[in-house]
């Protein structure tokens, strides 16, 4: 863009503003999921920078004096909100941060967190709504109407950039409905390490169950794992999956009792980075939606 811009200028020899990317809207997300929405809606009109990277935990992320910076810098904020950032109001506050904040769950119809164990929102809205497509479709609406808000003469790309992009969310959310339509309703059960995923449930039909979840605890006691593992023998669940952020040991000691199998990770949180299977969000959901499909056909 920047080069862009100075050889334009550079031909049409006449005499611009300086600093090229001074003239963008400069913009922080939270987290790497949010970043490739508003990369999706903005392009490359705004300067963005993500807070917590891709592979990152955003729950247990500690900032830095670079991120306060980046704030006070920045004209818009877009951070999820519902106490997923438990981190962001105090380094908004110490930045300071002065510009347009966007909440991305507003207005989100919203399931309560009844056991996040190892979340600090652990009570309260599940904050993980961008597990299902049809929120995340909210989401965009949102962060379309903030950036159209915060800067008036990109309104009109935001939107239609914000359109095109919620068509192919439109489609994504339908394949992963057919996908997991192809897997028998009474195979749709999976078991993960991380609690994140009741809004894919709640959209798509699978029932994920936590080790954790089985327990207010962060650890399961002997006698919750005994329960757990009795309960994958009996349902005869055999698809087990990993995290980008959870602790292997204990799937493997499920998979070992039970004989379950492994499935690739499964991208809750976070992004991969961008050689991996997650690098955008609609490529998370894909990954997620087959690794998901594979696993519970061996149910
Ligand atoms: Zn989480």
């Amino acid at each position: 863009m920047m080069q862009r811009r100075s050889f334009l200028a550079a031909a049409a020899g006449l005499a611009c503003r300086p600093a090229a990317a001074g003239d963008r809207p400069k913009v922080v997300a939270t987290f790497s999921i949010l970043g490739d929405l508003v990369r999706q809606v903005a392009g490359d009109r705004v300067e963005l920078a993500v807070l917590v990277g891709p592979d990152s935990d955003a729950h247990a992320y500690q900032p830095r004096p670079a991120d306060a910076r980046q704030l006070a810098d920045a004209q818009v904020m877009v951070s999820n909100g519902l106490g997923f950032e438990g981190w962001i109001e105090r380094l908004a506050k110490a930045a300071p941060f002065r510009g347009r904040a966007i909440v991305a769950s507003t207005g989100v119809a919203t399931l309560e967190a009844a056991s996040l164990p190892g979340h600090a929102h652990a009570h309260g809205p599940d904050p993980h709504c961008w597990q299902d497509v049809g929120r995340t479709r909210r989401y965009v609406e949102t962060i379309v109407a903030g950036l159209a808000a915060a800067d008036p003469p990109g309104a009109a790309g935001y939107r239609e950039r914000g359109a095109a992009y919620d068509r192919r969310l439109a489609i994504l959310d339908a394949w992963i409905r057919e996908e997991i339509g192809r897997v028998p309703a009474p195979q749709r059960r999976v078991i993960t390490s991380h609690d994140a995923f009741h809004y894919f449930q709640a959209a798509y039909g699978v029932t994920f169950l936590a080790p954790r979840g089985v327990s207010t605890e962060s650890e399961p006691s002997a006698r919750d794992l005994a329960l757990l593992i009795r309960q994958i023998r009996e349902q005869k669940i055999r698809a087990l999956f990993l995290e980008n952020m959870g602790n292997p040991r204990l799937i493997e000691q499920i998979a070992r009792e039970t004989g379950g199998i492994v499935g690739p990770r499964l991208y809750s949180d976070s992004l991969s980075g961008p050689d991996g299977p997650a690098a955008t969000y609609e490529a998370m959901m894909r990954h997620n939606a087959g690794a998901l499909v594979a696993g519970m056909a061996r149910n």
